[in-house]
């Protein structure tokens, strides 16, 4: 045997513990739900994990009549240092349960156990200490001398990032003194459901969080609800313009965090490997199922070929399979669906000329999988260029000045993120001035910190989630 190969090294799927079932979690119990069920499945094996209760519109209707009671009883009326407390609580117990939580986030979502462990819940579980940090301290935020909590807020979330997500929503809203209903995504609900369970181990009030499985008619009427006070949405551009348009002239506030097509800037005074390794984990993180991914690589012409090497040297050695195994880089993509969209998007790019090169490595022989790609010879004007793939793919294009560099970068309808590589301080600072996205990543890339704000500009969504200045979307101030 080649001393070098490794050994396989998987987690055992038996620390999450993943019940036959699960239901809806309102007003403080989980209660059967009157939507029809949905099995949840395990993407690298196509297996069902769970069945999972999913809600009726009655039941959006109850739990909204939980929350806002809630709010008006005992959320609303707590003071902070108290509210503090129970956010502190949850954080110790997430943080307890990591090991089960990590491990049953990758069987649902499929995300290489390496990132769930080491990147999912805990950046979920600083979230929350963050913001148990903020609760009795929101007139001192500099957001005015007497900010008041919005009452009820409408959260619907995502499937990358599902437990990151939830915590992402559910910590601002109730460090400021709001009640939360939540509708995770339709393929990963287990860690919200979790996480629900958590909340109530902890002994948070009844009502104060609520969890909705369902479909998107479920995110639809939580969205919709005409007592939600405040919707906070992360997901898909078309999704989050209806919900907008749905919104507009309610004067219910509306936070969006959409999708993206990031620009990864490498001048050739980069330091070049240092650059592979964040283009890598740029695009190929999370299988690419991130919305700030770097899916845009701008190499300037100079070092283009001297980098191209470098970078398929390197995704030469990412392995992808099992998702529990500690070894694995890339995982499974999350569901059929979106596996079917990756292979188109790339087959568009195929069909629009260029030039595509795929990762030698093996695929497992059951599951969702797709390899690592690349594509050369990418115009500005192509689909691979313009549109998000959600997947591992990366398209290059190259530019020959900053100014270029610039331009190709804001050439896209969306604005969430970029990243700049240079060894010059005054150019990166002169490039991250000019680009507009909301978060600009310089010689580093995927950094995620609760006390940074994150979000977008154009089509990548408006608001702020994160740092002192996202507790702004959860206040009258
Ligand atoms: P969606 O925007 O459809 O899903 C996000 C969430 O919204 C899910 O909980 C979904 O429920 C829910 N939802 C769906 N329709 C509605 C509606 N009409 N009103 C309210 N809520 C709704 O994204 P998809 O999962 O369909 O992914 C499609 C594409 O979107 C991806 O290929 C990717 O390009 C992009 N995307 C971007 C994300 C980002 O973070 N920027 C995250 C996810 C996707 P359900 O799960 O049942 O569909």
């Amino acid at each position: 045997m080649d001393p070098w190969t490794y050994a396989p090294a998987p987690e055992s799927a038996s620390l999450a513990e993943v019940a036959p079932s699960y239901r809806p979690f309102v007003d403080g119990a989980f209660v059967d739900g009157g939507g029809e069920p949905l099995k949840t499945v395990n993407p690298a094996t196509e297996e069902v994990l769970a069945e999972v209760g999913t809600a009726s519109p009655q039941d959006v209707d109850r739990a909204v009549a939980a929350a806002r009671r809630a709010y008006e009883k005992t959320w609303g009326p707590m003071s902070g240092a108290e509210r503090a407390k129970y956010l502190f609580r949850i954080a110790r117990v997430l943080a307890e349960r990591s090991r089960e939580l990590a491990v049953l986030e990758t069987l649902d979502n499929g995300k290489p156990i390496r990132e769930s462990r080491d990147v999912d819940v805990p950046t979920a579980a600083a979230h929350l200490f963050h913001h148990a940090g903020w609760a009795d301290k929101l007139a001192f935020a500099g957001l005015g001398p007497d900010p008041r909590p919005l009452g009820v807020v409408g959260a619907v979330i995502p499937w990358n990032f599902p437990l990151l997500m939830a915590v992402w929503k559910i910590a601002p809203a109730l460090a400021t003194g709001n009640t939360i209903v939540l509708k995770p995504a339709e393929t990963t609900p287990l860690t919200a459901l979790v996480l629900a369970e958590i909340a109530a181990e902890a002994g948070l009030p009844a009502g104060v969080l609520n969890v909705l499985p369902g479909a998107g008619d479920v995110g639809s009427a939580v969205a919709g609800h005409s007592d939600v006070d405040k919707v906070a949405f992360t997901g898909s551009t078309d999704v989050g313009k209806e919900i907008g348009r749905r919104l507009a002239g309610t004067g219910r506030r509306l936070t969006l965090e959409l999708g993206g097509k990031a620009a990864n800037i490498v001048y050739d005074d980069a330091p070049l490997d240092q650059a592979v390794e964040g283009v890598v984990d740029g695009i190929f993180f999370n299988q690419g199922h991130v919305c700030c991914a770097g899916s845009r690589l701008l190499v300037q012409e100079s070092i283009a070929e001297e980098f191209g090497e470098l970078l398929r040297a390197r995704i030469e050695t990412l392995r992808v399979g099992d998702p529990l195994d500690k070894n694995t880089d890339v995982g499974a993509i999350n569901s059929r669906v979106q596996l079917d969209r990756i292979v188109d998007m790339a087959a568009a790019g195929d069909a629009e000329g260029a030039v595509r090169w795929t990762s030698s490595c093996p695929l497992p022989e059951r599951g969702l999988f797709f390899p690592p790609t690349v594509f050369t010879g990418v115009e500005q004007s192509m689909r691979v260029a313009r549109e998000e793939i959600f997947g591992p793919v990366l398209s290059v294009l190259t530019f020959r000045t900053p100014t270029e560099a610039v331009a190709k970068a804001n050439n896209t309808p969306y604005g969430l993120s970029a990243g700049i590589w240079t060894d010059k301080g005054s150019k990166a600072l002169w490039t991250a001035q000019r680009v507009r996205a909301g978060v600009v990543w310089i010689n580093t890339f995927n950094r995620f910190d609760p006390t940074a704000p994150f979000g977008g500009y154009r089509e990548s969504g408006f608001g702020r989630e994160g740092g002192r200045i996202g507790l702004d979307a959860y206040l009258h101030v």
